[in-house]
């Protein structure tokens, strides 16, 4: 995609000069020129008050791509304070399962500066190779570098499929670097894999308010772009493993960014974990009312559990809203997960499915939970949990 000045038009007013945030127009004999810096964001469209510019879509879907030239499964960190975030080991385990299937090799490719020591620790989560662009910059998340650099890394390198955290970092430059790419991006998948026959890669996730699971393809595009979850996937056993690292040393200019942070301040009051949470126990619309969400929190203290709801608990300010769990909450995966009064929508479903062991309680043997439960218990929760606590304050578990 490129933008194309009309020279006829043009009459050298220079409003596209003015307004381009990067800087990336000049006037060349009173007629407007466009400087590779550009950034194909076009502000100028909008300003040119006589149309003369336009984008020039040069590799829309429908034109054929050679996709044999793409090969090779990425996945793109991202950190905070120098700590890379979980969701990358993650995402490598499954990346390890995709590029066995395509027969190819899995990247870890990371932006940032100060890695250097790091990498060999990296190396341990079953990559072939590192990707790092190191520059002092990269220090802190910058959304116009990373769309950039990803995206002229993604033009020399040609990967067939790239991974990156449905996290709000991967949120925003995801779909930024798929639409430069004209790549296919299918966001916050819970599912991914490889159709044996045509090797496109299969992405599920929820649609039409999460009562329908979709696979989507991206047949006639690369790279094939997915956005996962925390949670969603495991990351696999660390294994010791030497592997090679290509550095690039990245000298960006004053015209890349049109942003400069100069305080990072944390406004977010909650404590809660529920991602990182080896045991959780769940409430939800069955267990009543606010005042007897007591029963959750008296079973989560004889566990040492962390408390989560069902996305009806939280409308009904039973429980906190960053406790919730689903699909438009958090993505779990503990060790144990109690299921009390949660019915088991789809919707709730997507958000703990991957729980080591899940245990349900509901009155009704029908409730979809038992369907996905590893035990379950049919009866009243009020019944059920006192006896239960009595049972697990038995054994002492929170004693050392
Ligand atoms: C776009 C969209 C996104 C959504 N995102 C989420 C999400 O992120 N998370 C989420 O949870 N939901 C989400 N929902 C809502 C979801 O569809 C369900 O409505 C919700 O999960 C139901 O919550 P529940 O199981 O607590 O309540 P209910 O479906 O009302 O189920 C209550 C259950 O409690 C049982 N019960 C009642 N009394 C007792 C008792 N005394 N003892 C034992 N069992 C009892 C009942 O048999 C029933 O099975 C979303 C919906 C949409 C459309």
């Amino acid at each position: 995609m490129s933008v194309i000045i009309d020279e006829e038009q043009c009459t050298g007013c220079g409003n596209c000069v003015d307004s381009c945030p990067y800087g990336a127009i000049e006037l060349e004999n009173n007629k407007a020129t466009v400087l590779p810096n550009c950034n194909l964001c076009g502000v100028c469209i909008d300003n040119c008050p006589l149309k003369a510019i336009s984008l020039e879509r040069d590799k829309e879907s429908g034109e054929k791509i050679d996709l044999s030239q793409y090969k090779g499964v990425w996945v793109i960190a991202e950190h905070y304070k120098q700590i890379v975030h979980k969701v990358a080991f993650q995402l490598l385990g499954k990346g390890r399962e995709l590029s066995n299937l395509l027969d190819s090799t899995l990247t870890f490719v990371i932006l940032g500066a100060n890695f250097d020591e790091k990498l060999g620790d990296f190396s341990e989560y079953g990559m072939d190779e590192i990707i790092y662009v190191k520059s002092p910059i990269l220090k802190d998340y910058y959304s116009d570098l990373y769309v950039k650099v990803i995206s002229e890394l993604i033009e020399e390198h040609k990967p067939e499929i790239i991974l990156i955290g449905a996290t709000p970092t991967g949120r925003d430059f995801a779909p930024r670097v798929a639409k430069r790419l004209h790549a296919g991006l299918t966001a916050d998948c819970t599912g991914l894999d490889i159709n044996p026959e045509t090797k496109n890669l299969l992405q599920t996730r929820p649609t039409f308010g999460g009562n329908i699971m979709a696979t989507i393809r991206t047949p006639f595009s690369r790279p094939q772009m997915a956005t996962v979850r925390p949670g969603v996937f495991k990351a696999l056993k660390k294994i010791k493993k030497e592997v090679p690292v290509k550095v690039i040393d990245y000298k960006f200019t004053a015209k890349d960014t049109v942003s400069k942070i100069i305080k990072i301040i944390n406004t977010s009051k909650s404590t809660v974990n529920l991602e990182d949470a080896k045991i959780i126990v769940a409430g939800g619309r069955g267990v009543g009312s606010k005042e007897n969400f007591k029963l959750i929190e008296d079973l989560a203290k004889a566990l040492g559990a962390e408390i989560g709801g069902s996305r009806i608990t939280v409308e009904l300010n039973w429980v906190d809203p960053d406790r919730q769990i689903g699909q438009t909450g958090k993505t779990v995966s503990p060790k144990l997960y109690i299921a009390c009064g949660i019915s088991g929508a789809v919707q709730h479903i997507v958000g703990m499915e991957n729980s080591d062991v899940i245990v349900a309680i509901n009155k009704d043997p029908n409730a979809p939970i038992f369907g996905f439960a590893h035990y379950g218990i049919v009866g009243n929760l009020n019944d059920i949990i006192p006896l239960l606590i009595e049972e697990i304050n038995k054994l002492n578990l929170n004693k050392e």
